[in-house]
């Protein structure tokens, strides 16, 4: 079987014009520090650019605006994307908006409910509301089955019950994306549901945004904050089902796996730029009689990543082409490994790239030390590290028997060569 990552000239074209536009204009916005809004209304003009080049929320099928590009090309674009933070929102592509924006409009499809194309989806695309994704609770995380919030119907309405945290941009969403359990009695893969709250709905209880490595200090209501939340007799009409009833992990796996690709090609955007810091410096810095790039060590640093990251990227983009061939299950084994493998470079490079710089690298003058806060999250969200590597070696170990002696035991191999050549070996000796 072939593997073809190559794309069109004419997507090359975007790509070179993505990559000198993302340089270009949106780099050097991430030094003014900003307050989110203010960004927001600032890269209008931006984002007019690139709903010009037809490059607007890619990710969305061609019926939402979209371009149905497949994962392949979404992927080239989204390591792009990577390098900077910000240009997911000037491309109209930020997590978790566009997530969710996938999520309901799956739910559309699914349901048939077509009123929430103009009530919800329509507004996010367009920036008019913004969302989050509220399904992991302080006792449930890697195994979302133990999630214990409840969605109770009651007539004509939803009455949720529950406590949720992590969940990012709460606190300045307009609604939630709640998974909830809506059938006890069955396994929770079928018993699960995503409902979408308002956030301005009575019983919706916003503690605070918990403080991260990232943002040590709790600034509450800021985008990027990852919000605790108490959901307490919270009444929600029943049409504000995403899909249908019992299919909320159906949903989130659907999800999920374009989701997990994105993520791994927008670190390697962000490991190349880390990376050509660290060359950069490199060749820069004299000392004990050289240039860092002479030192063996810094040569190691260079050749660990430049291979680190070519057996990430084409990893990721093998998982992204069995993908759009066959399908996110047939992916399934692909995607975990990306996902662990990804986080790990990304965390490695930066790594390097601070340690090549010294104290300047561990400054807030050069922006590692924050990528390298944010790389360390990536070992966790979307699934930590160690249940990815579970889906990996399972798929592996299924093409395994138990068996009493190894298939490679020499001395069992070599009496069973003897008993197969026995006659080859007679006529062999006896010409001797
Ligand atoms: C920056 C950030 C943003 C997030 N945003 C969101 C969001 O928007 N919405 C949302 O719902 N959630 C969000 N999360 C939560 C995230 O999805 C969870 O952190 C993740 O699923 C892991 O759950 P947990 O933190 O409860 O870890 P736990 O479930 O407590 O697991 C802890 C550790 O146990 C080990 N472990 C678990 N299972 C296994 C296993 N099977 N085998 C071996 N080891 C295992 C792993 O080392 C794991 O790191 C976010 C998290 C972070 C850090």
């Amino acid at each position: 079987m072939a593997w073809d990552f190559s794309t069109e000239p004419e997507f090359e074209a975007k790509l070179a014009w993505m990559r000198e536009f993302v340089r270009e204009e949106v780099f050097p916005l991430e030094t003014l520090d900003l307050d989110h809004d203010t960004f927001l209304r600032g890269v209008r003009p931006l984002q007019e650019e690139v709903k010009k080049r037809g490059l607007w929320a890619a990710h969305l099928e061609p019926e939402l605006g979209g371009q149905g590009f497949g994962q392949v090309k979404l992927g080239l674009m989204h390591e792009i994307l990577g390098q900077s933070t910000l240009a997911p929102f000037v491309f109209g592509n930020n997590a978790p908006d566009s997530g969710n924006a996938e999520l309901i409009a799956l739910g559309i499809k699914a349901s048939g409910r077509e009123e929430q194309r103009s009530q919800w989806l329509e507004p996010l695309l367009e920036g008019k509301l913004r969302s989050a994704f509220s399904m992991t609770e302080p006792g449930a995380g890697a195994d979302p089955t133990l999630i214990k919030t409840t969605a109770v119907r009651d007539g004509d309405e939803w009455v949720i019950n529950g406590h949720k945290w992590f969940t990012s941009n709460g606190s300045v969403a307009d609604f939630l994306v709640v998974m909830c359990v809506t059938n006890p009695d069955v396994h929770p893969y079928a018993g699960c549901s995503m409902i979408l709250v308002p956030t301005d709905t009575p019983g919706v209880n916003i503690l605070r945004d918990i403080p991260t490595m990232e943002h040590p200090v709790e600034h509450f209501g800021k985008y990027g904050g990852h919000s605790e939340i108490i959901y307490t007799d919270v009444r929600v009409p029943y049409e504000n089902l995403a899909g249908n009833e019992g299919e909320g992990f159906k949903m989130a796996q659907l999800r999920l796996g374009p989701g997990r690709i994105h993520h791994c090609m927008r670190w390697l955007g962000q490991s190349r730029r880390a990376f050509d810091m660290l060359c950069e410096r490199a060749v820069s810095r004299y000392a004990h009689g050289s240039y860092l790039a002479e030192k063996q060590t810094i040569q190691n640093w260079v050749a660990d990543s430049m291979a680190e990251m070519t057996a990430a990227r084409l990893l990721t983009l093998y998982a992204a082409w069995k993908m759009d061939q066959d399908g996110a299950p047939a992916a399934r084994t692909e995607i975990a490994m990306i996902k662990f493998y990804g986080a790990s470079v990304l965390y490695n490079v930066i790594d390097r790239a601070i340690q090549v710089h010294g104290s300047l690298g561990f400054s807030t003058d050069l922006p590692l030390e924050h990528m390298y806060r944010a790389a360390r999250a990536a070992r966790i969200y979307d699934g930590p590290d160690e249940v990815h590597r579970v889906t990996v070696a399972r798929q592996v170990l299924k093409g395994y028997k138990p068996v009493d002696v190894p298939t490679e035991h020499v001395p069992t191999r070599r009496a069973a060569a003897k008993e197969k050549f026995a006659s080859l070996l007679e006529d062999a000796t006896a010409n001797l």
